[in-house]
């Protein structure tokens, strides 16, 4: 037999009332909605139940399910808004489990590959990041959440300039972006505690090695069409080097080539 409540809890009745006052003032972000300048951070903008719901589905199944565990790095995929670092045309596609094109022939990484780099940075909160790759300053965004500073640096100057701003807007105050050649790295804010390359070089760049302090770690896909994923670490003893995984990135393009 079941039990019936004559009255729902009286916490209930205010939680629905508070609830229903709710829409006029603050009505729900859809997915693809350009961005105004006005809008709010990402830390507190209202989302839409079905977004956020979508983006916890891409981190319980395709994140947490294939074994990434740093609880840092699941927060940082579960906060940052993903639906807003690609066109609007390519909005419902964002929590899906693939790379998507970000426009001039670039892609945002799969979430799956942005989780493993990111765990295999072992990032602290104090450190001090260098991105090569910019793109849709996705990637930079995560790693905001999780450092003190990142540099970022993007070849593809309109690309740079617009993650730049979506960036800024989107609160993610600790993030620099610079436009230029990755090859030859940020070497007035080295050295780094990490370094992470989001396109493909056919060997690990020196000035990217030099960069790297002590105890620091790059994590860099080497090789022509497809890549080995590899991990640098300066120890005590010198560079030590384990590869990690096989993935494919766009290539990381030797500076004016881009203008050809
Ligand atoms: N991290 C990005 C995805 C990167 S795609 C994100 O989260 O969206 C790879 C990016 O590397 C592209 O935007 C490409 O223009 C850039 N790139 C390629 N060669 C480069 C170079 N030599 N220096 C800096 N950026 C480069």
């Amino acid at each position: 037999m079941m039990l019936h409540r004559s009255a729902p809890p009286r916490s209930l009745v205010w939680f629905f009332m508070i609830f229903a006052l709710l829409p006029p003032t603050l009505p729900p972000p859809q997915i693809g909605r350009s961005e105004g300048r006005d809008e709010p951070s990402p830390r507190d903008a209202a989302e839409s139940p079905e977004t956020r719901e979508a983006r916890e589905r891409m981190v319980q199944d395709q994140i947490i399910a294939r074994g990434i565990r740093d609880t840092r790095v699941l927060d940082a995929l579960r906060k940052v808004p993903r639906h807003r670092f690609v066109p609007p045309a390519m909005a419902p596609s964002a929590y899906e489990d693939s790379a998507l094109p970000i426009g001039l022939g670039q892609t945002i990484s799969q979430p799956y590959v942005v989780a493993f780099m990111t765990e295999a940075l072992e990032l602290k909160p104090q450190d001090r990041v260098l991105e090569i790759g910019t793109g849709s300053g996705y990637q930079a965004a995560i790693l905001s959440l999780l450092v003190r500073e990142v540099y970022s640096m993007e070849i593809v100057a309109p690309l740079g300039k617009e993650a730049e701003t979506r960036l800024k807007e989107m609160g993610y105050a600790n993030v620099q972006v610079r436009i230029g050649d990755g090859y030859r790295g940020w070497p007035e804010a080295a050295p780094f505690d990490a370094i992470i390359v989001t396109a493909a070089p056919p060997d690990v760049p020196p000035a990217l090695v030099e960069q790297l302090g002590p105890g620091g770690r790059m994590v860099v896909p080497v090789g022509l069409y497809l890549q080995d994923l590899i991990r640098l670490r300066r120890t005590s003893k010198g560079l030590e080097r384990e590869t990690l995984l096989p993935v494919r990135f766009v290539p990381m393009v030797p500076a004016g080539a881009e203008q050809r």
